[in-house]
């Protein structure tokens, strides 16, 4: 059996993690399975990183951000590597270049285009331990990329769908995907299985628990996931086309903070006005969310719409661009706003779960800002500072305890 293992943060933390990891990755390993191990950077390590190039830079290039942003799994993979050697298995630690994990080529949230597996198959067949960088990849100018934050579990899936792994095993420092962050709401439940439709959209909308790409990469190749402690032994949550258990309502409730609500306001109302402002908005690689546009009133229209956080100064600087073309009044932006959401299957043919939703927003007196929808989930913006709360009484609402 291949089975591909990936470890966070956390996980690789400290020495006596790091030998931890390894004995448990060992193990497997005698059990007769070819073993690949993605890791992420030691702790925190990818933020010191960034503090530090902003310490003398505070917008620093992409690329170089990129170039020290991949340092950080690179520690950890020879760590982890020089832990196995000490125990005595045959291992070697590769990274992005090593292997080549091709991408595209924009900096800092790059996707996978395609990974080559010979290197792999070569040390496997060498009855070594592989160990490789997650997060990181090379573009068409030979230049290290990285994948977005939390991106080392999409580089575990691709190279779980690459390999044709029987098994992905996502390692983190809670048990499994919960009805909400266990961290925010105390109640949350830990799920046997969710199907990817919902883990995608929950991981989107907040729960950083998997990087979103990593569930859309293990829904198109069919790769099953499971989330699972590095702690301990407790069975994790199996992430999969159907689920069996009887479908409930909401499956859970995420959150999302890197939000920031921009209003363009006394924009002329006529044709060509929302496409020419999206589409300057598009070109400089910003993903817009929310959006809400005005009825008209003298010949003018207000468009407001959400961007993530760090994306704020591009999104304004384009803006800035167009300006004059578009005849604008002014642009308000408001960073203290956060995303709540909802997401469940079941929702499709249940008419009522949104207004369960605001009436106990309401309740909580928590007022919101601006609403959207698809068949299985319902996200409100409201302030950032009332999230927490909004969490647990939307939690408790919807009877996702334990
Ligand atoms: P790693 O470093 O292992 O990748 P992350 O910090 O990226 O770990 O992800 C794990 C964290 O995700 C947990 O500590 C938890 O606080 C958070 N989280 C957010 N939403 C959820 C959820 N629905 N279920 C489980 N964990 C969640
Ligand atoms: N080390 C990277 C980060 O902190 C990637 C990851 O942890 O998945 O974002
Ligand atoms: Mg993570």
């Amino acid at each position: 059996m291949l089975v591909v293992k990936k470890f966070g943060g956390t996980s690789v933390a400290d020495k006596d993690r790091i030998m931890n990891v390894a004995k448990r990755c060992i193990a497997d390993y005698k059990a007769g399975n070819d073993v690949v191990v993605v890791l992420s950077a030691m702790g925190k390590q990818t933020d010191v990183l960034i503090d530090m190039a902003k310490e003398i830079n505070p917008n620093p290039p992409r690329r170089e951000l990129d170039m020290l942003m991949t340092t950080g799994e690179q520690v950890s993979v020879a760590m982890m590597a020089m832990a196995m050697d000490v125990l005595g298995v045959p291992c070697v630690s590769l990274n992005a270049y090593q292997v080549a994990m091709h991408t595209t080529s924009v900096y800092g949230n790059a996707r996978l285009k395609r990974i080559d597996t010979e290197r792999i198959r070569n040390e496997l067949d060498l009855k070594k331990i592989v160990i490789i960088t997650g997060f990181q990849g090379v573009n068409k100018y030979d230049d290290y990329t990285t994948l977005g934050r939390g991106g080392s579990d999409t580089t575990a899936v691709a190279l779980a769908a690459a390999l044709h792994a029987d098994k992905c095993e996502i390692y983190t420092d809670v048990e499994g995907v919960y009805t909400a962050d266990p961290r925010v709401v105390p109640k949350a439940r830990k799920l046997k299985e969710i199907t990817y439709d919902e883990m995608l959209d929950l991981a989107t909308l907040g729960a950083g628990v998997l990087h979103n790409r990593s569930v859309e990469l293990a829904k198109k190749y069919g790769v099953r996931l499971v989330v699972r402690s590095s702690m301990s032994e407790a069975e994790g949550t199996v992430i999969k086309e159907v689920v069996k258990v009887e479908r409930m309502l909401v499956s859970g409730v995420a959150a999302d903070k890197n939000v920031t609500r921009i209003s363009v306001v006394g924009l002329e109302d006529r044709p060509g006005v929302a496409f020419r402002l999206f589409d300057a908005l598009a070109k400089a690689n910003i993903n817009v969310d929310m959006i809400l546009q005005s009825i008209g009133r003298d010949n003018t229209k207000d468009i407001t719409f959400t961007i993530p956080r760090d994306m704020e100064k591009d999104a304004l600087d384009a803006l800035e661009g167009i300006k004059d073309t578009l005849n604008m009044q002014d642009i308000n932006t408001n960073s203290q706003v956060a995303k709540v959401s909802i997401v469940g299957a079941g929702m499709m043919s249940n008419p009522g779960v949104a207004s369960k939703m605001f009436e106990c927003l309401y309740n909580a007196n928590i007022n919101i800002r601006m609403i959207s929808t698809s068949e299985i989930r319902v996200t409100v913006l409201i302030d950032e500072k009332e999230v927490e709360k909004a969490m647990n009484v939307i939690h408790d609402m919807f009877g996702l305890e334990d």
